[in-house]
């Protein structure tokens, strides 16, 4: 069959009143972009829906890239008509002789979206099923769950027509929620936190805490690579990789063992919201799970978000690691994320952290030692870099600052 368009759903946005202009914009730079090498592809942009049209190019290839865009709720191939019964029937005959399998059912579903129209939609399902049935031999109806629906929608301009209805992944259009922080670890989760964050339609920056010598090149690049996937989604990322040795070593020196993994995370946070104000974010996105491990205790967490009321976004907090995994797996970190790497945090880890670390004690050994002139030493020397999906080495990264 030769589609001349996809007919694409927008799905949440269009509950979005005012807004929806600005989410519209924002939906159609994402397919423009992500289809920017099929030159021919044109898009036709209205308040309810946008068409791809393929002008010569095969939908087979197009849809699995719009099925990925954060926005999209459904998509149709479908064939433009002119307003004519005939050449309507002469249409709808060809596209479901395309789908039909010997024993196949179906049945016709029509829209009039112009009542001017000469048939209502009664008169087209009965007209056209018609013309279907006398024309495909042992076809039949079933309109409970047939294997073909023939849509035909009546439009003021045309009438389109189409047999299929394909899912996409829903969320909202990329960046049109704002920018968060994203604090990107070498982990399963952080890389499933920041894409969900993102099909929210937030804006990432990555922020990684790397430790030299303690953790290797290695696992910088594992978070690179993380990046690059991110990247992916909406062409580049732009990624903080803070020096934090010497921050870590002073926390070792001066904090008692089992408050060292809390107070290090404060300041962990304490960096990334500054990084955040900077850039000019207003949230931060963490990989965290509900009691998966010692900093994630309800108690680990009260303790360590009292240094900062900017909004934590934390995607995966009621999830199991299981559910985790497997959106890391369709999301393709997964096979990055299971290298093993020396993580920051597990340097220095000790061997039994507190589970319910409380305010007034950490507050109490932060303060027998000034850690501020650290913290702030580690932000200037932060390296900031723009990621690019199919960057190739560390050389070819733009530096930022
Ligand atoms: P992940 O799989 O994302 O590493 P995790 O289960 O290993 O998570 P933690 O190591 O306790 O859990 O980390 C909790 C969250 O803190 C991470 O999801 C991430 O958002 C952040 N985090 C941990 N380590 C780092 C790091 N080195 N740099 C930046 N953020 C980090
Ligand atoms: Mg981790």
């Amino acid at each position: 069959m030769n589609f001349d368009r996809i007919l694409v759903r927008y799905g949440e946005i269009t509950t979005k009143g005012r807004n929806r202009n600005k989410f519209i914009d924002k939906l159609r730079k994402s397919v423009k972009n992500a289809l920017s090498a099929f030159p021919k592809i044109k898009l036709e942009v209205s308040r309810d829906r946008m068409y791809v049209v393929l002008n010569g190019e095969n939908e087979q290839e197009i849809i699995p890239i719009l099925k990925k865009i954060f926005g999209l709720h459904s998509f149709s191939p479908a064939i433009k008509v002119e307003r004519n019964i005939n050449e309507m029937k002469d249409a709808a005959l060809e596209l479901v002789s395309s789908f039909y399998k010997e024993g196949n059912t179906f049945k016709v579903t029509a829209k009039r979206s112009d009542k001017t129209f000469e048939l209502d939609t009664n008169e087209i399902n009965q007209e056209f099923g018609a013309h279907i049935l006398k024309h495909i031999p042992g076809i039949k109806v079933n309109v409970k769950n047939p294997d073909i629906n023939l849509q035909i929608e009546v439009r003021k301009e045309a009438v389109y027509l189409s047999c299929e209805t394909i899912f996409g992944t829903g969320g909202l259009p990329a960046g049109s929620s704002g920018k968060a922080m994203l604090m990107l670890s070498g982990g399963f989760d952080s890389p499933v936190a920041g894409y969900l964050a993102m099909k929210r339609g937030l804006e990432i920056e990555a922020v990684h805490f790397f430790s030299p010598p303690f953790t290797s090149e290695r696992a910088k690049e594992k978070v690179i690579d993380l990046s690059k996937k991110l990247a992916e989604i909406t062409g580049k990322i732009t990624l903080h990789i803070v020096p934090f040795t010497e921050v870590q070593q002073a926390i070792h020196e001066q904090i008692p063992e089992n408050y060292s993994m809390t107070v290090m995370r404060r300041f962990m946070l304490r960096i990334t919201d500054e990084l955040r104000e900077k850039q000019e974010a207003l949230a931060i996105i963490t990989g965290e799970s509900l009691g998966q491990v010692a900093s994630q205790t309800l108690e680990s967490m009260f303790t360590i978000n009292e240094v900062t009321n900017t909004p934590i976004i934390r995607p995966l907090i009621t999830m199991d690691k299981t559910e985790i995994i497997k959106i890391a797996k369709e999301i393709d970190t997964h096979d990055i994320s299971i290298r093993p790497f020396e993580d920051c945090c597990t340097i220095f880890v000790p061997s039994s952290p507190k589970t319910k670390p409380r305010r007034e004690k950490v507050n109490y050994y932060e303060s027998f030692y000034d850690f501020e002139p650290l913290l702030q030493e580690a932000i200037q020397e932060t390296e900031s870099i723009i990621i690019k999906p199919n960057s190739k080495q560390l050389s070819e990264f733009s530096e930022l600052f």
